[in-house]
C-alpha cells in the first residue's frame, strides 16, 4: 500500500536540489574549513558561500549567521546565554525552549508564562523592567497559529530581547529576521526539505552569546566544533528553493488544507483546533483535529497500518500518552484534548492524495466507532 505521508512538521522529505548541492560539496570540498591549505579552503569557501545565502534569505548580516546540529541546540544557546534572572514566555513554545527554562527555574530563574487564546495566539502580558529575554516562537508546531512577534518585539522595552523560535515559518511564509524585530532566531534545514543535524541561531549584531560547548575558535567562539560545508549548502539550497517556490507553495497548501479539512468533515463528528480554514494568522502547513470518541493514540496506530503517518503533537513527544501541552493551554476540554491529531502538509502533495487519505481515515474511524459498540 502507498504510504501517505501527513507528517511534515515532524519532518521533511530532502529536497533533490539539496541532494545534490551536498554530494557536490562532499564531493569537491570535503576539507576541514579550518585548514589553511587548498582543499581546506574550498570548504572554508562552500561553508561561507552557505552562510551568505542563508543571511541574505533571512534578512541578516553573515556574522550573524551561527550553525548548529539545529534547531534544539539552537534554542538551548539563546535561552541558556540571555536569560539570567527574568524571563517571559509564550505556553506555545517546543519542549526545546520550555525544558531549558525549567532546567533554569530549578537554579533561581523567574519565569512569566503568557496565557494563549482558544485560536493558540499568545495573550502578551505587561514586562516587568526586570526581565532581560521573552521568547515567543513564530509558528505553532501543533496548530501552525502565527504569533504576533513583530508586534511584540516594538512593545519590548529597549533592555529585554526576544528570542524567536522560526522553526515552524521559515521556508514557508516569509521570515525576515530585521524586520521582525528578534535578537535571536532560530530555523532547522529539515523543516524545509533541507537536511537533518542542521539549524541556525541569528544573532543580532552586538549581542554576547554564551557557548555551549568548549574547545574551539570556529564560529567566532559561538559555536565550537568543525562545521559541516555539505550540510550548510544543503541548507542554503533548501531554503533558496523554499523561498523562490513561497508564493506558489503557499497558494497550493491553502488548497490541500482547506480540502482535507472539508473531506473529514464527511468522516463524522470532527472539530478544529487552532485557527480556521481560511485565517490568515495561520502557516497552511498544518490542520489539528480532534474526533470526539476516538482516542488519538488508538487513531494514530490504526492509521500507520492504513497508509497514513500523521502525528499526534511534536515528533519530540510522540509516544508518550500525554495529551498537548499546547491545545491544553488553549482550554482544549480533556475529552477533545485526547482525540486530537495533527496532519502536516507539504506542497509536494497532490489533491488525491489528500482524498485517498481522508476515505482512509473515514474507514478507520468507522471500524473503531463499530468496534467500540461491539466492546460496549
Ligand atoms: N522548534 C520547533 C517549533 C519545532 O517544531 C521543532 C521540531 O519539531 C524544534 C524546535 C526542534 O527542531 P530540531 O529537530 O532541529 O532540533
Amino acid at each position: 500500500m502507498r504510504t501517505i505521508y501527513l507528517d511534515h512538521n515532524a519532518t521533511t522529505p530532502l529536497l533533490p536540489e539539496a541532494a545534490e548541492s551536498m554530494r557536490h560539496t562532499e564531493a569537491e570540498a570535503y576539507g576541514n574549513p579550518a585548514s589553511s591549505h587548498h582543499v581546506g579552503r574550498a570548504a572554508r569557501r562552500a561553508l561561507e558561500d552557505a552562510r551568505e545565502r542563508i543571511a541574505a534569505l533571512l534578512g541578516a548580516h553573515p556574522d550573524e549567521v551561527t550553525f548548529t546540529s539545529g534547531a534544539t541546540e539552537a534554542n538551548n544557546l539563546a535561552v541558556f546565554s540571555l536569560a539570567a534572572s527574568r524571563v517571559a514566555a509564550s505556553q506555545l513554545e517546543h519542549p526545546c525552549v520550555i525544558e531549558p527554562l525549567r532546567h533554569l527555574e530549578t537554579r533561581g530563574l523567574v519565569v512569566d508564562w503568557w496565557p494563549v487564546n482558544s485560536r493558540g495566539i499568545v495573550a502578551p502580558c505587561p514586562v516587568p523592567p526586570d526581565t532581560q529575554l521573552v521568547c515567543v516562537m513564530l509558528a505553532n508546531h501543533e496548530t501552525g497559529a502565527i504569533q504576533p512577534v513583530q508586534a511584540i518585539a516594538r512593545s519590548l522595552p529597549p533592555t529585554t530581547k526576544l528570542h524567536c523560535d522560526a522553526v515552524q515559518a521559515v521556508g514557508k511564509i516569509p521570515v525576515n529576521f530585521r524586520e521582525l524585530g528578534a535578537t535571536t532566531l532560530t530555523a532547522s534545514a529539515h523543516k524545509f526539505g533541507g537536511p537533518k543535524g542542521v539549524g541556525v541561531l541569528l544573532t543580532k549584531r552586538g549581542t554576547k552569546l554564551q557557548p555551549l560547548l568548549f574547545g574551539g575558535h570556529q564560529q567566532q567562539g559561538r559555536r565550537p566544533g568543525t562545521e559541516s560545508a555539505p550540510l550548510a549548502v544543503g541548507m542554503a539550497t533548501a531554503l533558496d528553493c523554499s523561498v523562490r517556490n513561497m508564493t506558489a507553495n503557499l497558494a497550493r497548501l491553502e488548497a490541500l488544507r482547506a480540502r482535507l479539512w472539508e473531506r473529514l468533515l464527511e468522516c463524522g463528528p470532527v472539530v478544529l483546533n487552532g485557527p480556521e480554514i481560511g485565517a490568515t494568522d495561520v502557516v497552511p502547513t498544518t490542520l489539528n483535529v480532534s474526533f470526539p470518541g476516538c482516542r488519538a493514540d488508538l487513531l494514530l496506530m490504526s492509521l500507520d497500518l492504513a497508509g497514513v503517518a500523521c502525528s499526534t503533537g511534536s515528533a519530540c513527544s510522540s509516544g508518550s500518552l500525554l495529551p498537548s501541552p499546547v491545545l491544553r493551554a488553549m482550554g482544549i476540554p480533556e475529552e477533545q484534548l485526547r482525540s486530537a491529531l495533527r496532519f502536516s502538509l507539504s506542497p509536494t502533495l497532490e489533491l488525491t492524495d489528500i482524498d485517498e487519505a481522508a476515505t482512509r481515515i473515514a474507514t478507520v474511524i468507522r471500524q473503531m466507532q463499530s468496534s467500540a459498540k461491539v466492546v460496549g
